[in-house]
């Protein structure tokens, strides 16, 4: 019986083995998974914090009923902070800078008028304590790290590694991978083609969708229906990466030499044939080294379909990235058709008023009509059902 789009997953994941850690410049961290917990490397803020342009003065002078102050300086961000020492003065202070001691509280420049060093208050002026001061510490409790392994690392973490002082940090090394398509029947796009032949187009769309999620180390190669060859080839790539992913030649066709090649070559077969639409004919195994081996079915719909529900996850899995939740997305509309097995639906995100995207169908006319997935933001899986699916049915949702 073949494995459920669940089951099968969880086939995958199991045979996967974690990437070393390598130490990164900041710069080059962007999009990594994190190896290392990032710890504060002082309080944050760092100080009591003026943010708000204005004058910091006491607020016990000021509840005492003072509304006229001696300004005796001002201090910008980054200035070495000046104290007070007369309680009914007061200092300047620009956002940024360090709250001089001696003061607990700003005033901003709307709420009172400077005339030669004169400060007068206006009628609405307020002066709690801690008024526009972030207090030292208040973003991050100390010996609690900021960061976390298994965090990517996108501008915000990038941000939080940086603030921390670290100039390098611990991420997984990536996944080396090759892109193999097979058939006699592909031609490369700028060469000529004849009316019996096919654009390789799929190797294409799978080296996009691995580099737009980040994949950098991924090279591609193409093989002709031809046992011999793809031996030699398929044992070369084995080699040197740590994925393959292989599209077509996976079915059970008279020139579908995938599988046995890949035998050959000691790679075990772990799942053959997912009950799912499209990708049903979808080969999964482990070479001797633990590779992982995809043998995505050839059909470009479910190419990229089997790529993001399987290949992606593993790929995070091997970086160690932490796992999230699948997304949920009602549909927009009903669909009368009801499914005899999972059905992966092609969609495009709308915006409802009010509610947040509802995902609106594209099915395509067959899995060959990639055209149908232009625009399309992703797929939902929805389950077997004879009597279709009603109008805001939720089902997991999986972004391209
Ligand atoms: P296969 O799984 O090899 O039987 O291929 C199934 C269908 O997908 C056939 O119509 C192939 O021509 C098509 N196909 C296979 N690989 C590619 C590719 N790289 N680009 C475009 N179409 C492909
Ligand atoms: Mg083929």
């Amino acid at each position: 019986m073949a494995l459920t789009p669940t089951q099968a997953l969880d086939a995958v994941l199991a045979q996967v083995t974690v990437l070393p850690a390598e130490r990164v410049a900041l710069a080059a961290s962007i999009g990594r998974v994190l190896r290392q917990e990032v710890m504060a490397e002082r309080d944050n803020p760092p100080f009591d914090r003026v943010c708000m342009d204005g004058v910091a003065i006491a607020s016990t002078t000021f509840t005492a009923g003072a509304r006229e102050f001696t300004v005796h300086g001002t201090q910008a961000a980054g200035a070495v902070p000046q104290a007070l020492t007369d309680p009914g003065g007061a200092i300047e202070v620009m956002t940024g800078a360090v709250l001089p001691p001696g003061t607990d509280c700003v005033v901003p420049l709307e709420e009172y008028t400077l005339a030669a060093q004169k400060l007068t208050m206006n009628g609405d002026a307020s002066a709690e304590p801690w008024r526009n001061v972030q207090r030292r510490g208040s973003d991050s409790a100390p010996g609690v790290p900021m960061l976390t392994r298994g965090a990517r690392l996108g501008a915000a973490e990038v941000a939080i590694v940086a603030s921390a002082g670290l100039a390098h940090v611990q991420v997984s090394r990536q996944p080396r991978i090759k892109v193999v398509s097979t058939g006699d029947e592909l031609v490369e796009p700028g060469q000529t083609i004849a009316d019996h032949q096919v654009r390789r187009s799929n190797a294409y769309a799978v080296v996009a969708a691995l580099r737009q999620h980040g994949f950098d180390h991924t090279t591609d190669d193409h093989l002709r229906d031809d046992e011999q060859l793809m031996r030699a080839r398929l044992g070369e790539h084995l080699e040197s990466n740590d994925v393959m992913v292989l599209s077509g030649g996976v079915s059970k066709g008279k020139f579908d030499f995938v599988p046995a090649a890949l035998k050959h070559l000691g790679v075990e077969e772990v799942f053959y044939q997912v009950a799912q639409r499209p990708g049903r004919p979808m080969w999964f195994g482990r070479g001797p080294r633990g590779q992982l081996v995809f043998g995505l079915p050839g059909n470009p719909v479910s190419t990229l379909i089997c790529l993001v529900r399987y290949v992606l996850p593993a790929l995070r899995a091997a970086m160690a990235q932490a796992p999230r939740a699948t997304e949920r997305i009602a549909m927009a509309r009903e669909m009368r058709k009801g499914r005899p097995m999972i059905y992966f639906m092609p969609v495009t995100l709308e915006s409802r008023e009010g509610a947040s995207s509802v995902a609106s169908p594209r099915p395509p006319s067959g899995s060959g009509d990639f055209l149908a997935l232009a625009g399309t933001d992703g797929f939902v899986e929805l389950p077997a059902r004879a009597d279709g699916y009603p109008d805001g049915f939720v089902a997991d949702f999986y972004r391209w």
